[in-house]
């Protein structure tokens, strides 16, 4: 079962998560391949990854609300979206148009042309009309302009330009499993004593510099990508943290853990069909009969006929009322 795990490192400021899709990342595929649609390795291996990577940034910050991971890109792979909720449901896709060779690696998928962005989005729950949700923007290059191969360089850089938090990213995916590890160095506290601005001074500060994170992510660079799929949590953590004041807590699994889910419906479908305007809608109906649209995170395929499309572009106020108040 899909599994998340947090943990401290006692009288250090620095802080961990891990985490393994299992069935969950399972799913997505098997929906992905019985909708016809599957994907290469490496795209399959980055929506793992991205997935994986999205769970622990939503899981990692207080937000009602949820965290869309999108990379945009100049190559064969337009867009890949992972976007997991509060309570870490998640889904994850990807747009691609030309060839992805085996073996392709960030660059040559995403950023061939040097145009590849990185962005993340946290998007209220209740926002109210016009509020825009929160998005911040890395490219995918390091600071020398140097391109970046993997996604977990691209989000330690941006988690350091964004919270100015020391962090490392191990991600790792195959057919089986999506799996992350991250550390953190946490932000400096006592804000409220000694004033906001000299806290987050003191945090840049700690840049680079805090010796318990820096021995702490050293030791987690060591874990190896076929460690980190292939062996359970409790392996992993004590090959590391052995020597470490590792304290853990409750892992979140089942239903209080990462799962996949889908917000697609029915209603959100038949909004983008009334964006697209009567006559193109009547159009695609006239030639095919009707109106199919399937959503490229579940598979799941909606269907619009000639009644449907003229009930989308009907008014509430002019539609007969519904069966129950006939009655
Ligand atoms: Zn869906």
């Amino acid at each position: 079962m899909s599994e998340l795990h947090r943990f401290i490192f006692e009288g250090f400021p620095v802080r961990g998560m891990l985490v393994r899709l299992t069935d969950s990342w399972q799913e997505v595929l098997r929906r992905r391949e019985a909708a016809d649609d599957s994907f290469g390795v490496p795209v399959r291996v980055l929506m793992g990854e991205m997935a994986a990577a999205a769970t622990l940034m939503q899981a990692n910050i207080k937000f009602s609300g949820s965290l869309i991971l999108q990379v945009f890109g100049d190559g064969p792979v337009k867009l890949a979206v992972a976007q997991v909720q509060p309570d870490l449901a998640f889904r994850v896709t990807a747009k691609v148009v030309g060839e992805v060779r085996p073996g392709d690696r960030l660059e040559a998928m995403l950023n061939a042309g040097g145009q590849g962005r990185c962005s993340i989005t946290l998007d209220p729950k209740d926002r109210h009309p016009g509020q825009q949700p929160y998005t911040g923007i890395v490219p995918l290059h390091g600071d020398a302009r140097e391109p970046l191969q993997q996604l977990s360089e691209v989000l330690e850089h941006y988690m350091l330009q964004s919270e100015q938090l020391d962090t490392k990213l191990i991600l790792a995916a195959d057919d089986k499993v999506a799996a992350g590890l991250l550390i953190q160095r946490l932000p400096v506290q006592g804000a409220g004593n000694i004033g906001g601005s000299s806290a987050s001074q003191r945090n840049e500060d700690e840049i680079g510099v805090n010796e318990a994170y820096n021995r702490i992510a050293h030791l987690a660079a060591t874990l190896t990508r076929d460690e980190l799929l292939g062996l359970d949590v409790n392996t992993v953590l004590r090959r590391l943290f052995w020597e470490e004041p590792l304290r853990r807590f409750e892992p979140q699994t089942g239903a209080n853990g990462p799962r996949f889910a889908c917000t697609c419906s029915r209603e959100h479908v038949g909004n983008m069909l009334r964006s697209l305007g009567r006559e193109e809608v009547d159009g695609i109906v006239a030639e095919q009969s009707r109106a199919e649209v399937g959503c490229d995170f579940c598979g799941l395929k909606y269907h619009f006929d000639s009644v449907d499309v003229g009930g989308l572009f009907t008014p509430v106020t002019d539609q007969m009322p519904g069966s129950s108040s006939i009655n």
